[in-house]
């Protein structure tokens, strides 16, 4: 019998561009995206019985599992509808509702906690794929469900989160679970790139935002396992520029540490993470550079700390 599957929904609920979002032509508001989120998900749990589904919600600086709920909550039984729908329905609008209500005022800067998210995601993902031992060890326990990530962007990319985004990146990569990106908005993303590429998943832009719902079903809704046999866009072109680890910011051409490869945009003295120290004749062969606080160059080529 082949595994279920688990969706990770991860929603960046940062307001100010939702707000630009839900003023844009043609407009996406958060209330319609939400709507049509909860049909996507909803079609994922009615494809097989045992399909589970988890969302977690990035906003700036903080991060939350909306579904499923932390303490037990009661749905009412509404015969017309089939039970997991009204608990996800209930469950997932209501936590969404609370969070966005008890957002204080935001500074505009602060970048939404995306790998807050997205560790969390992939912390609930570990669990799942690591269920307790049966209490009765005479029985087969069931098979672990095939996870996927797919997260909802309506942000640039934030290069102060490049290593630990990077992180997040690779315990995906050795959980084996694909990062799919629906990206929203037109800003650029190329942290998020690098993680569909490297995970394995779908990038999907949308272009035509009042044909959402299409776009969802039609990319994200067959499981990676399916996927092999379908054509799901991926990208020609993945911009694999890192961010340094001194200013994160990202960088054309950087310096590797020889040891721990760690990225800066310019030749230091002394790895600031691993505090392996070079040479000062290796560092001179870069040429006129500016040694970042540790060292300078004089104007005959000596390098002194
Ligand atoms: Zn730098
Ligand atoms: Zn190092």
């Amino acid at each position: 019998m082949s595994s279920p599957s688990h969706l990770s929904l991860i929603l960046d609920l940062t307001p100010v561009p939702w707000d630009a979002l839900s003023h844009s032509t043609p407009p996406l508001r958060l209330k319609d995206f939400l709507a049509q989120a909860l049909v996507f998900i909803n079609a994922h749990l009615a494809l097989r019985n045992e399909n589970s589904v988890s969302v977690f919600g990035a906003l700036p600086g903080r991060s939350m599992i909306l579904y499923p709920p932390a303490g037990s909550t009661q749905v009412e039984a509404d015969e017309n509808t089939f039970h997991v729908f009204g608990q996800v329905d209930e469950g997932f609008m209501r936590s969404v509702e609370q969070e966005v209500e008890d957002l204080q005022e935001v500074e505009e800067d602060v970048p939404p906690a995306l790998v807050g998210a997205l560790t969390k995601s992939l912390c609930y993902i570990n669990r799942l794929s690591n269920p307790p031992p049966p209490s009765n060890p005479s029985e087969a326990p069931p098979p672990p469900p095939h996870s996927r990530i797919l997260l909802f962007s309506v942000s640039p990319d934030a290069s102060v989160a490049y290593i630990p985004f990077m992180n997040c990146i690779f315990s995906a990569q050795k959980l084996k679970v694909a990062i799919d990106v629906c990206k929203l908005d037109e800003s650029e993303v190329i942290f998020l790139h690098q993680a569909c590429h490297l995970t394995g998943g779908a990038f999907v832009p949308i272009t035509q935002r009042e044909a959402l719902l299409q776009y969802l079903s039609m990319c994200f809704l067959s499981e990676t396992e399916t996927r092999k046999t379908l054509a799901v866009p991926t990208l020609d072109k993945v911009d694999f520029r890192a961010a340094c680890f001194c200013h994160k910011e990202i960088v054309d051409i950087g310096y590797v540490c020889s040891v721990c490869l760690s990225i800066f945009c310019q030749p230091v003295l002394e790895c600031s993470t691993c505090r392996t120290k070079f040479s000062p004749d290796t560092l001179l062969r870069f040429g006129n550079m500016n040694l970042n606080g540790h060292a300078h160059t004089h104007s005959n080529g000596t390098v002194t700390a």
